[in-house]
């Protein structure tokens, strides 16, 4: 569905991320991964999936705190694989404390990653999509774009804007072929969420399969993850041609978390 496109999928090193790399891939879309990791580990990733579904796959190691790394990583694409028709912007970090605890270098990193990125990457990536009018953008967002929960001022602020940076682009884009969209998760497993399992693990003295199922128990009334294939599966889904005109959506995936 996707052959002859290329995408850029920002922290695609793991979890969600790697998840939708690997989904546009098998689509047959060329693919720019990017985020952290161990060079050796993420060198076999890219060889894995061009090997695997036989497109183009680079590695750009653009830090999403740095604008001009951004717009360089854009420009890699560009030249590497042609052009940049799908951007995904699903980079993102957690940090949990109270407002008046959190200490400000956290909040600027959060912001900075789970907001700004996406509005450096839409901005160096828009225009050409815009000259060829065929683009698709699928922000991560989180449920946390739509509610709110405590001791997460900064995510929670950040997906709100992420979610409020998806409907202006959208509008601005209404009458081209580009849209933008963003995806809302609910809980799911990945090492961003096992990294708060495990906090929660040793500050109630839990084993860890119970901290995994008291996890979604406490939002979701489907009592269940969701999975990265499903959040994969709706960023392909607002990729396709089917998906023309829906534009600036927030699409739960969230075992009906915010349909309370
Ligand atoms: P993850 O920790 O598994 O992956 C995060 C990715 O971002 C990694 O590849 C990491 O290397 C990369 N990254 C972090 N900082 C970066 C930086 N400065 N520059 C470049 N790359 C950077 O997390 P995940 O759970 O897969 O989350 C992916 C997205 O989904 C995030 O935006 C997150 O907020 C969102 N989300 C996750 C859940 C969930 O339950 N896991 C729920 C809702 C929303």
């Amino acid at each position: 569905m996707l052959k002859g496109r290329s995408a850029i999928v920002t922290g695609s090193t793991s979890g969600i991320g790697l998840g939708i790399a690997r989904a546009l891939a098998a689509q047959g879309a060329d693919v720019l991964l990017n985020g952290f990791g161990d060079a050796a580990e993420i060198e076999k990733l890219r060889a894995s999936l061009a090997a695997e579904h036989g497109v183009r796959v680079v590695y750009g190691a653009a830090d999403l705190t740095r604008p001009a790394e951004i717009e360089r990583m854009v420009e890699q694409a560009t030249r590497e694989l042609g052009r940049v028709d799908i951007l995904v912007n699903n980079a993102g970090i957690q940090h949990v404390a109270p407002v008046h605890e959190f200490p400000p270098e956290r909040w600027d990193a959060i912001i900075a990653i789970n907001l700004s990125a996406a509005f450096h990457g839409i901005r160096a990536a828009l225009p050409r999509m815009l000259e060829r009018n065929w683009g698709r953008i699928v922000n991560i967002a989180s449920v946390h774009g739509l509610v709110a929960s405590v001791d997460k001022s900064a995510y929670v602020a950040a997906k709100h804007g992420l979610v409020g940076l998806t409907k202006v682009v959208a509008l601005e884009t209404a009458k081209t072929g580009v849209t933008c969209n963003a995806i809302c998760p609910g809980w799911v497993l990945t090492p961003l969420i096992q990294a708060q399992i495990d906090a929660l693990a040793a500050r109630e003295g839990l084993a860890p399969d119970a901290a995994r199922r008291r996890f979604p128990a406490e939002k979701q009334p489907s009592q269940d993850f969701a999975t990265i294939e499903q959040i994969a599966a709706a960023a392909v889904y607002l990729c396709s041609d089917s998906a023309a005109q829906i534009r600036g959506i927030a699409l739960p995936v969230d075992g009906g978390w915010t349909a309370q």
